[in-house]
């Protein structure tokens, strides 16, 4: 197929597979959630293209890894300038595919993307294994790169979540086939374009586009492929994560959440505010979310308040205008999930503060920002991801209760706390389970930070070091003292 035009860039709809551009014989539709028009067909990859992908990226490892950090580092600095070079393509066509918000990507996460790349080719040069005696024997810890990594990723934002996987792999001398989200490829293929720029060689990172119970599975099913780094949902983690149990290899799971914002009386109360107005961000379509309010009762009333009077002042609209805040939902699939949430609390009893039908200005799949009071404790709503722009509001009079409160859910990816006592901070902040805990700041990230979830939320962590004792093969040398010439 011939490259086709997304927001005036233009793009490869095929695979990259060993540094070529190969198409498929059967193709899926890719549609703007913008406008629901229809952006191109895409190759729609099978077993074969799988198979073929792996194979040029086995073929490639050996003298990949055999570079060693430094020599990879170079390559991937290259990548990472080409990416910061491309800024405003990337902004443009990951806005028009996924409906997140054009300034948001050109200032923010198209930059993370070029960061996870520099980032992690600087820290594997820097990477040292611990060296220690005992018993009159010499240990050495060595990071020694596994073969051919599966990265799978989601729409949400592809980009900066497949540098966040490619990154780390290839800095540890591993090779990479990534498999990108069906409804949200295009910016995955220009990083395939930026890649071959770069001149890293061919086989060393590839792109198999198509269907994640197609390719996808052929990818996680594959014999020849070691390492297994998933981003999405449970039910697809859960999938995933059989396919490697039955092959025994290592799997990073980074699932979904449910996650709590936990407001106290004493917090910065302006902050807190715009921390949970900003749950809306992506409309909603964030995996870190804290979509469960809680609210210490003397101020809930006031906080509530404040935050309907700010909910009407969201601006919903086309997310490549600047004064946008919140943009579309992904698929009209996705709407009418999110609406059956809506209409099933309603049902429950549960009283609708704001929002919870789809523009009546717009139409298409901008829905309003929702928010939801008077819960009962056993709905739904609380307990299962909406990843829309739904917000459930909730009271507690005691820290203990807060607490409960929170860690009422089978999820834990992160938690985030109000409060001006630092000792309350340490306390709370210990006794949540998430495997990230974010205390008067929210969605701060340095990526020498493991990051991962605690309970359905996945397993494993990445970033740091932690990336590396995931994608390496990791390695005692053991030598006895003295038992050399
Ligand atoms: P999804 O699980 O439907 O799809 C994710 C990826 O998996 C896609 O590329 C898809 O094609 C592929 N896939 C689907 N079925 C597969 C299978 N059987 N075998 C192999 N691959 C398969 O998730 P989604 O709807 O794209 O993304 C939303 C979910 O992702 C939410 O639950 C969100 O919380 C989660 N998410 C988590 C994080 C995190 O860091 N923890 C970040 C972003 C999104």
């Amino acid at each position: 197929m011939e490259r086709i035009r997304v927001a005036g860039v233009e793009v490869s709809p095929n695979h990259y597979i060993g540094g070529k551009r190969v198409s498929s014989e059967s193709t899926f539709q890719v549609i703007s959630p913008i406008d629901e028009s229809v952006l191109g067909e895409v190759a729609a990859g099978s077993q074969h293209e799988v198979d073929l992908a792996v194979q040029a990226a086995k073929n490639a490892f050996p003298a990949w890894a055999a570079l060693g950090p430094k020599g990879r580092g170079n390559y991937l600095k290259k990548l990472a300038n080409i990416i910061e070079a491309n800024i405003e393509k990337l902004a443009i066509v990951e806005t028009t595919n996924n409906g997140s918000l054009f300034e948001s990507s050109r200032l923010r996460v198209m930059k993370r993307g070029a960061h996870n790349i520099r980032f992690f080719a600087e820290w594997a040069e820097q990477l040292k294994g611990e060296i220690w005696e005992s018993n009159g024997v010499r240990y050495s810890v060595h990071y020694e790169p596994s073969g051919v990594s599966g990265l799978i990723t989601p729409w949400n934002a592809p980009f900066m979540l497949t540098t966040w996987k490619v990154g780390p792999a290839l800095a540890a001398g591993n090779t990479v086939v990534i498999k990108p989200p069906e409804w949200a490829p295009f910016t995955c293929s220009l990083l395939a374009d930026f890649a071959e720029e770069a001149g890293i060689p061919p086989g060393v990172l590839n792109v198999v586009q198509g269907i994640g119970e197609q390719a996808g599975a052929a990818l996680t099913n594959h014999s020849d492929v070691n390492r297994i780094s998933f981003t999405g949902s449970e039910e697809t983690g859960r999938i995933i994560g059989k396919a490697a149990a039955d092959r025994i290899v290592p799997v990073s799971l980074e699932l979904g959440g449910k996650s709590p914002l936990i407001i106290f009386a004493d917090c910065d109360f302006e902050s807190a505010l715009r921390t949970a107005i900003g749950q809306y961000d992506n409309a909603g379509q964030v995996c870190l979310a804290g979509t469960r309010i809680l609210v210490e009762e003397s101020i809930a009333e006031k906080f509530l308040e404040r935050l309907k009077t700010e909910a009407s002042k969201i601006v919903l609209g086309d997310p490549r205008k600047p004064e946008t805040q919140v943009g579309p939902l992904i698929t009209r699939e996705h709407l009418e999930r999110v609406q059956g949430f809506v209409e099933g609390t309603k049902a429950t009893g549960a009283e609708l503060a704001y929002g919870g039908f789809v523009s009546e200005k717009l139409g298409g799949l901008y829905f309003e920002p929702t928010l939801f009071v008077n819960i009962p404790n056993d709905a739904e709503i609380l307990k299962k991801e909406v990843f829309g722009p739904v917000l459930t509001f909730q009271t507690f009079k005691t820290e203990e209760e807060a607490i409960e409160m929170a860690n009422n859910t089978e999820y834990g990816l992160a938690a985030t706390i109000f409060t001006g006592d630092e000792q309350r901070a340490e306390r709370v902040g210990h006794a949540v389970n998430a495997g990230t805990v974010w205390v008067n700041t929210f969605f701060a990230r340095d990526l020498s930070a493991p990051f991962g979830g605690s309970k359905k939320s996945g397993i494993g962590r990445e970033g740091g070091n932690w990336s590396f004792e995931f994608f390496c093969d990791v390695k005692t040398l053991s030598k006895r003292n003295g038992s050399f010439q």
